[in-house]
């Protein structure tokens, strides 16, 4: 038996999630409904469950869904400011997502991991050091793989790592994982949660129920998340990019240290920034609380260029080394990847205008040589540029040409880096398709 069997039970939201549980509440013998605001025609998954025998509701919200519903499981990106939720809080029907719904059906261990930035990296490398290790692991979350699915299927020798986003985690009321990691707290995500107290709130629920040997991973520089630690009665391990640990992940004398054992040196990691060897200790952490080797982790580090999009390494022609950051879609993320490079930079930088100045850009120009702009903000970066003393500025209509143009202004030893600082949709559907774009354009070069 299980918590669902007989209960009536109103799926929101039929984006891949919403389809996915509404499919295992069912097969767990729940009476499901679902409800989508896209109308029934434009909507396949619809017609799918409808086949299914579920009872299918599209085009609108109306509140009669509510009687005798017993518990609403919802797409993390519906807010709570909706009507329909707000009635429901009301009436006192829990509010899920399909994360707790995942912790519920899955007999493996969770590693869950959030953070304002940085989750798709650790819980990637997280996921390959416990794979390198011969570890059985399985990816999940907000990464593209739905995680109740994946919990459903997954072995109860093995272990899930799960990317979490606040939105997701605010939908959780039981939801242990064994390992639990906050990697940092930036102000995001104001129009959702309304305050910054609110948002970590949402991501302080990774920790909340952990007890006792359950393993919470905390980043011993953010004050923020340390005291979201100190209310959790977790075992603590920490990490820290500056200062010397007992009891965690550390640098000292070149090397990535574990509590008094050596783990690898710092020549070896590949991965380029001060932020992702934030990520790289905070994994480090986490795969040691499952007996991962050196071994395994340092084969890891030696090898991984970064997830895509993030500040990947891409090739190296003529000497010239390209980097395809196409997810910094905001200053602060163009920021953290100009720090990575101590050699003269060419920026590639454009995009959406969201009423963005890009001021708190200069600071950062230091190493960069060139500056080649497009998009609709091409006109504010080249102001910035001019600001900050750089010479070459280049305006041109899209990534492909900027390619080029940042290829004849460079030499040997440059770095040529795509991080726009900047959404892509004015010219690109995706930071996916802006990405390929550029990765395709750097290949032609050859
Ligand atoms: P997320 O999944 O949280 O969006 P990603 O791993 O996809 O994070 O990285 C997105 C961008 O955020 C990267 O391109 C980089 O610019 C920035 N970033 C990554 N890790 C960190 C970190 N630990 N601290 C600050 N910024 C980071």
């Amino acid at each position: 038996t299980n918590d669902y069997v007989h209960k009536n039970v109103l799926v929101l939201g039929l984006a891949k999630s919403g389809l996915a549980v509404a499919k295992l509440l069912q097969t767990l013998g729940a009476n499901v409904t679902v409800n989508d605001m896209k109308p029934k025609e434009e909507n396949p998954s619809a017609v799918e469950l409808e086949k299914l025998g579920m009872k299918v509701i599209c085009g609108s919200h109306p509140s009669y869904l509510l009687e005798n519903t017993d518990l609403i499981v919802k797409n993390p990106g519906i807010p709570y400011s909706n009507p329909l939720l707000q009635e429901a809080v009301k009436l006192e029907i829990p509010i899920i997502t399909e994360v707790e719904v995942a912790y519920k059906v899955s007999e493996a261990d969770i590693i869950a991991i959030t953070g304002s930035n940085g989750k798709t990296t650790t819980t990637t490398l997280i996921h390959e050091m416990l794979i390198a290790d011969g570890k059985k692991a399985l990816i999940a979350g907000n990464i593209g793989t739905v995680a109740s699915e994946v919990a459903q299927k997954a072995p109860a020798d093995s272990v899930i790592v799960m990317e979490l986003s606040s939105f997701q985690l605010l939908g959780t009321i039981e939801f242990k994982p064994k390992i639990a990691l906050i990697l940092n707290l930036f102000e995001a995500h104001l129009d959702y949660h309304g305050t910054k107290d609110e948002y970590i709130r949402a991501k302080g629920l990774i920790y909340k129920n952990q007890r006792s040997g359950d393993v919470g991973i905390v980043n011993l520089e953010d004050s923020e998340v340390c005291h979201l630690a100190e209310a959790s009665d977790a075992t603590k391990v920490y990490f820290s990019t500056s200062r010397v640990l007992e009891n965690g992940a550390y640098i000292k004398d070149n090397h990535i240290w574990f509590n008094d054992e050596m783990v690898v040196s710092l020549n070896d990691v590949v991965l380029p920034g001060k932020h992702n060897l934030e990520n790289i200790l905070a994994s480090i952490a986490a795969v040691k609380m499952r007996g991962v080797s050196n071994g395994a982790i340092t084969k890891v580090l030696t090898t991984f260029t970064g997830v895509k999009h993030r500040l990947q390494y891409v090739d190296s022609i003529k000497e010239r080394r390209f980097y395809n950051d196409s997810k910094a879609t905001n200053i602060l993320a163009t920021s953290k990847a100009l720090q990575a490079f101590k050699v003269p930079t060419i920026l590639l930088a454009g995009g959406l205008d969201r009423g963005n100045e890009f001021d708190e850009l200069i600071p950062f120009l230091q190493n960069v040589k060139a500056v080649i702009t497009f998009g609709q903000t091409a006109p504010k970066l080249e102001r910035i540029a001019a600001e900050a003393g750089i010479e070459v500025v280049k305006r041109v209509d899209n990534v492909e040409q900027a390619v080029n143009a940042a290829f004849s202004s460079s030499n040997e030893g440059d770095v040529i880096l795509l991080s726009p600082a900047c959404a892509s949709w004015d010219q690109y559907k995706t930071f996916e398709q802006r990405g390929d774009i550029f990765i395709n354009a750097v290949h032609n070069l050859k």
